[in-house]
């Protein structure tokens, strides 16, 4: 059977368990040598990094097209110039990044210095997801490193392409010793979570977040979780309709639907769901043409499973396009949905994959309510052009990230945080906040000769004295 094939796909590129010690161990040794904290060996690595993007690019595509089923351009454009943008804003601003900065002594404390220190925080396990499985992996890695910090590499076992091409590639580019690449699934994972590490960085579903942040309790080990959920999208009348419609069609359909920040499902008023929906169409249709099976930039399901799953939820609503599906391919094509009821089992979890279903409200305000009501979104949308509308997203909802009239294109900007809240994730990064995730800011304070308030505590208590007090 295919899931049997899966396995032995999954058997066969992982790690020995024995090996998964030694891995920790010698990626502790690597940090405990200290040259991991030094400037020189920060850059080289983040270069090798940048080496590695330019060399090596066409056999990152090929992995993508054989676990994906992702064209060239859309693999190049998500999983090498993504990270390779981050590579070298990291380098151009890693000094300051990771300088001590000054910061001021209240009065009382007397005549002192004081500065925070950002240390790396020694050994990190960072565990990547199938669904970006090359930039979900090397973006934390590019903050980790920039931090000084020696690095175990866990990708997914569902994109085992991918998995076999990172373990290939990044000895051949990144230090041996500090940086390490474990393959494997649940039990490889496992073995790893029973170590101790300084940080775990986490990329996937909820559920495995929750035995990844288990482990990481008994070790008292801090965890940043980059999860998902249901992103909704707000549209209403102001909206230009085909702008609209062709973020929606790029956000919703690229890598097949599975992408983190892809738009769940829409809300939208009852006057504007049918020409929406229309639109939509229209659009999908001019992107894929009339069979999308057959078109270049269409990509497939990860697996089986995952296109029985989604194939499940297509009665879920009137489909105004698409609909059509072959499972054992790993086909759905790209579907909106009307007449969506908020209870069906479309709406029930993240769909993670190219169906569109559109649900109608009242107005904006039963849109933030419909929100409300349910776990705390990554990312949240609304296109409007009405300011007041937009104030009231901003003060009246929670989400990782907030986004107006795009999609998606908020992870491009990394002086913006990116993580979840509540269900939808812990912590952030990208940027200086990457480095940020990775660091120690360890608060230091230095006394200088001169004015000193501890003499004031031992000396006899005045009567002036009293009086401050
Ligand atoms: P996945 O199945 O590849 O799992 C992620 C990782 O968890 C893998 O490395 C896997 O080996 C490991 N794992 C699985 N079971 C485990 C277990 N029992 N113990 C320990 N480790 C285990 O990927 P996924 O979870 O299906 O990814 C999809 C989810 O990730 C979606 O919910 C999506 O929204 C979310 N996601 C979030 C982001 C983000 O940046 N916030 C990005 C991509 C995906």
């Amino acid at each position: 059977t295919p899931a049997e094939v899966e396995g032995t796909a999954a058997k066969q590129l992982s790690t020995p368990l024995a090996a998964v010690d030694s891995c920790v161990t010698g990626t502790r040794a690597a940090f405990a040598t200290g040259r991991t904290r030094s400037m020189q060996w920060r850059r080289d690595q983040l270069r090798g990094i940048l080496r590695l993007l330019q060399e090596r690019a066409p056999e990152i595509h090929a992995a993508m097209a054989a676990d994906l089923g992702k064209n060239d351009v859309d693999s190049h454009l998500t999983e090498v110039l993504s990270v390779k943008s981050e590579v070298k804003t990291t380098l151009k601003n890693l000094t300051s990044w990771t300088r001590d900065r000054s910061t001021s002594v209240p009065f009382i404390v007397g005549s002192a210095r004081a500065h925070v220190q950002r240390q790396p925080l020694g050994t990190v396990l960072i565990i990547g997801p199938w669904n970006y499985p090359f930039h979900l992996l090397l973006m934390p890695l590019i903050g980790a490193l920039a931090a000084g910090n020696s690095v175990v590499l866990k990708p997914s076992e569902l994109a085992p392409t991918v998995s076999a091409t990172v373990a290939k590639l990044i000895p051949e580019y990144l230090d041996t010793e500090a940086v390490q690449v474990i393959e494997g699934g649940v039990e490889e994972t496992t073995r790893l979570l029973e170590h101790r590490f300084d940080h775990i960085f986490y990329t996937g579903n909820g559920t495995v977040a929750s035995i990844v942040m288990t482990a990481a309790a008994k070790h008292l080990t801090p965890v940043t979780l980059e999860l998902g959920g249901k992103s909704p999208v707000w549209i209403d009348a102001s909206a230009d309709l085909t702008a609209t419609a062709e973020a929606l069609v790029w956000g919703k359909f690229s890598n097949c639907g599975q992408t983190c920040v892809a738009p769940d499902y829409l809300l939208t008023t009852p006057e504007l769901a049918e020409p929406l929906a229309r639109e939509i169409a229209r659009i999908t249709r001019r992107a894929f043409g009339s069979d999308p099976s057959r078109a270049e930039n269409y990509g497939r399901v990860i697996n089986e499973r995952h296109a029985e799953r989604l194939a499940g939820l297509l009665d879920s609503g009137r489909a105004v396009i698409g609909g059509e599906t072959d499972t054992a391919a790993r086909y759905i094509a790209p579907t909106v949905l009307l007449e969506v009821d908020p209870d069906s089992a479309i709406m029930q979890d993240e769909i993670f994959g190219p169906i569109l279903p559109i649900l109608t409200v009242a107005d904006h305000q039963a849109a933030i309510d419909f929100i409300n009501a349910r776990p705390k979104p990554l990312a949240l949308y609304a296109f409007t052009e009405h300011p007041e509308v937009r104030e009231d997203f901003l003060r009246q909802t929670s989400s990782g990230g907030i986004t107006f009239n795009t999609v998606m294109t908020q992870l491009a900007v990394s002086t913006l945080p990116f993580g979840g809240v509540g269900a939808s994730g812990m912590g952030r990064y990208h940027g200086e906040y990457s480095v940020e995730t990775f660091s120690h800011e360890r608060g230091v304070l230095r006394k200088l000769p001169g004015f000193d308030p501890t003499r004031l505590a031992k000396a006899p208590i005045s009567w002036g004295m009293r009086k401050i007090l």
